[in-house]
């Protein structure tokens, strides 16, 4: 607005030296105004002042405003300069840098070409002024003599403890003492038990060598077999004939038939029985309606609740003459008794 009135003003102070017709001056006055505001395009619709080429804008844009003087006391910045790395200690710098090198894995063709000094001693020596001293890497911990040689071979056939079986055959009354491992081939008993005696003094004849859930199974069956005896006879079990209880064989004494559980102290051969007054009585002496007869019956079938496998005088050929029980494992818990 003022770069527009400026030419106006200049035009009315000429038109105020003529005093003659002070009304004309005024409408003079108004119609110039709007022809000032027309020249300006402020009177125009939007888009339409500047629509003809030939007639460039009325007025000169002002130049912008000069920024405010810097005070005095606000100076540049002085130019900053970048420090500059410590010195390399001249341990690095030389020969012995390249060692150090070497050393953290640049093998280089240099090394046998021209001498170097040890750098292993000279490693273990303190670090002189401002030498960076590179710690030799730990070495692994020795491999402990039991993870090594044939004692590291032993641990890989070593049976677990079976704490909870040997306490519950002490509870049974179970005369026995730990054996070493037998192994013979692929018949083996981590951890056998020689057996000799059972509850009420019923001892085995002769002393059998068992694991430990075999004892246990033959403890816990041989109190039924002291209960048909004084049923039947009214005596006391004393003792049990055994044929074998280790044996490394296949089943049935085949040697191309799958191992027997003999062959893993996993079984007993029992082939007749001692009473403390009456004559000892064998498995095969069965004449139907004696006590005998009752007597074996009543133990063979017993026996099939504590031993997973139970053959005697009837299954087979090979038990004619004795009871076998073991603790055979079969799929969903099938037992096997004849
Ligand atoms: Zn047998």
């Amino acid at each position: 607005m003022a770069a527009v009135s400026l030419p106006c003003m200049a035009r009315r102070r000429m038109r105020d030296r003529d005093a003659l017709s002070v009304e004309r001056d005024i409408r003079g006055m108004k119609s110039f105004t709007v022809a000032c505001l027309l020249a300006a395009g402020l009177l125009l619709p939007p888009g339409a002042a500047w629509s003809d080429p030939a007639k460039p804008p009325a007025t000169v844009p002002l130049p912008p405003p000069q920024p405010p003087a810097r005070p005095e006391g606000l100076l540049p910045p002085e130019p900053q300069v970048t420090p500059l790395p410590p010195e390399r200690p001249a341990e690095l710098a030389t020969g012995a840098g390249k060692e150090i090198g070497k050393e953290i894995g640049k093998e280089t063709e240099k090394k046998t070409e021209e001498p170097q000094p040890d750098t292993s001693s000279k490693a273990k020596e303190p670090p002189k002024d401002g030498a960076v001293a590179l710690p030799a890497p730990p070495l692994p911990p020795e491999r402990p003599p039991e993870l090594s040689g044939e004692q590291a071979l032993a641990l890989t056939v070593s049976a677990p403890e079976d704490t909870a079986c040997l306490r519950r055959l002490e509870r049974l009354g179970a005369r026995f003492e730990a054996m070493a491992p037998l192994r013979n081939g692929q018949c083996s008993a981590p951890r056998p038990l020689n057996v000799t005696a059972l509850a009420d003094g019923v001892t085995l004849e002769p002393a059998a060598s068992l694991t430990c859930r075999a004892a246990e199974a033959l403890a816990r069956w041989t109190t039924e077999v002291q209960v048909a005896a004084e049923k039947q006879f009214g005596d006391q079990l004393k003792s049990l004939a055994l044929g074998g209880t280790y044996v490394c064989r296949g089943q049935n004494h085949d040697t191309d038939a799958k191992l027997s559980e003999h062959s893993f102290a996993n079984a007993i051969d029992v082939m007749g029985y001692g009473f403390a007054k009456r004559p000892s009585l064998k498995v095969t002496a069965a004449t139907e309606g004696t006590p005998e007869a009752a007597f074996l019956a009543s133990v063979r079938t017993g026996a099939c609740g504590f031993f997973r496998t139970v053959l005697g005088p009837g299954s087979d050929a090979a038990h004619g003459n004795h009871l076998h029980l073991d603790l055979r494992e079969r799929n969903a818990g099938h037992r096997l008794c004849q």
